[in-house]
Formats: structure tokens, sequence, C-alpha cells
């Protein structure tokens, strides 16, 4: 399986959610979604849209961007496993850079909020930068019979973050070959500044895209998983 996922990060209010809904629905009335069934294409919005979202019966699976690393309780503020514990959420990512350099996660936190999601039986969508792939790696190895996806992320490539652009999928195709020895058997996807005109170069090296900026608007994320997955 491959995946497409949309990061939407702390964008959009409830107008710009609908604009993405209502684009999609749009685009599928139009038979102009991509019919792809190789490729899962997932939008983690702010946990405030979740529901909203997920009943609108989307072509889409909606996951979540962050989760407490605290089963519940006197916790104020954050998302626990115990209030999402019938809402399902297949896919929750984690550790994303922002949140590394924002408010000083490390590994060993990321570690537990991925235990939070599997907790729920979702699966975390693990992000890291090239720093912090052994360290991840080394901690994550009595955990590896879980489920995870995991996201390399070169912060220099985020389009908020960095400014090098999008990796070279060369390059990104031999950093690939060290991380699948620190991560075997499981799927790595990339993200950093992808678009739909790049998107395609990505679908034989990767197993899938973490998409922000460009995933915001329908069009664009709905062109981003076509163009990844044709041949
Ligand atoms: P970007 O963000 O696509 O805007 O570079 C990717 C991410 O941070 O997940």
């Amino acid at each position: 399986m491959k995946y497409v996922i949309a990061n939407w990060k702390a964008n959009l209010n409830l107008a710009g959610v609908q604009a993405f809904i209502d684009g999609t629905k749009q685009l599928a009335a139009g038979g102009q979604l991509p019919a792809t069934t190789e490729t899962l294409a997932i939008v983690a919005p702010t946990s405030i849209f979740y529901t909203h979202l997920k009943n609108q019966d989307l072509p889409v699976k909606v996951g979540l961007q962050d989760i407490s690393p605290f089963a519940g309780g006197a916790y104020t503020g954050e998302v626990t496993p115990q209030n999402l514990n019938d809402c399902a959420p297949e896919y929750i990512i984690v550790g994303h850079s922002e949140r590394r350099r924002e408010y000083h996660e490390d590994n060993a936190l990321i570690v537990r909020k991925a235990q939070s999601c599997w907790a729920l039986d979702a699966t975390p969508i693990i992000c890291f930068d090239e720093p912090e792939a052994a360290d991840l790696s080394a901690k994550l190895q009595e955990f590896m019979d879980k489920p995870m996806i995991l996201a390399y992320e070169p912060v220099s490539a985020i389009s908020t973050s960095g400014n090098a652009g999008n990796l070279d999928p060369a390059l990104l195709s031999q950093k690939l070959t060290a991380f699948r020895q620190l991560f075997p058997d499981k799927d790595i996807i990339y993200g950093g500044s992808v678009k739909a005109d790049n998107a395609h170069s990505y679908a034989q090296v990767c197993d899938g895209l973490l998409v922000g900026s460009a995933s915001l608007q329908a069009d664009s994320y709905w062109a981003i998983v076509k163009n990844f997955s044709s041949k």
C-alpha cells in the first residue's frame, strides 16, 4: 500500500475545511478523482474538524496530527486516547519537526505518543529527520511488531521551515537505503515541498508522501494523489 497524507497543520478554519470537502465532491461528481486502489488518501485536520470531515463520506481516511502521551484525565489541553476511543482514528501523525522544534519533543516522548496510537489500534505516522533516525530506531526496537509508517522529512525541504526545496528523488533513494536498515519492513514515506508537479518523481522511490502546504486545497491535493499514483 502507498499513502498520500495531507498534513493540514494548524491551517484552515471551518470554511476552509468545507471548501476542501466541496472541492473533493465536485471532482468526484465530474469523475475527476484518481481511480487508484494502490494509494490510500489520508487527510489529517486539526482535531476539532475530525468528526465533521469523517461524516462526509469522502474517499479519504481521516487522521489526526498529534496525540497525548497520557491515556486520559487531568491534562488540560491534551487530546488523549480516552477522548478518541469512540472516534476510531486509523492514522495519527506524531513527531513532526514543528513539534520537535516548538515544543521540544524528543524521540522518547514521540514513542510514548506512538504507544497512545497503538492503544487505539491506530497507526502512528512517525516523522523524523536524519539526525533523529538512529536513536528513533533504537527506541522503537521493542515495538517493531506494531504497525507504523515512518515519515522522513528533512527540515530543510519543508516549505515553511526550509529553503532547499523538495529533495532530489535520487538523493532520497540513497537515504532510504540507509533508513530501511533502521526500520526494516516498515513503509517509509517522504515529506518536504511536495507539489503536483514533483509528486510523480517520487512514485518509484518511496512508499508515500506527507504533504503540507499543497494539501490545503482539494484540486492540488488530488493532483498530487493522481500524479504519485500514475505509472
Ligand atoms: P510542506 O510540508 O509540504 O509544506 O513542505 C510538509 C510537512 O511539514 O509535513
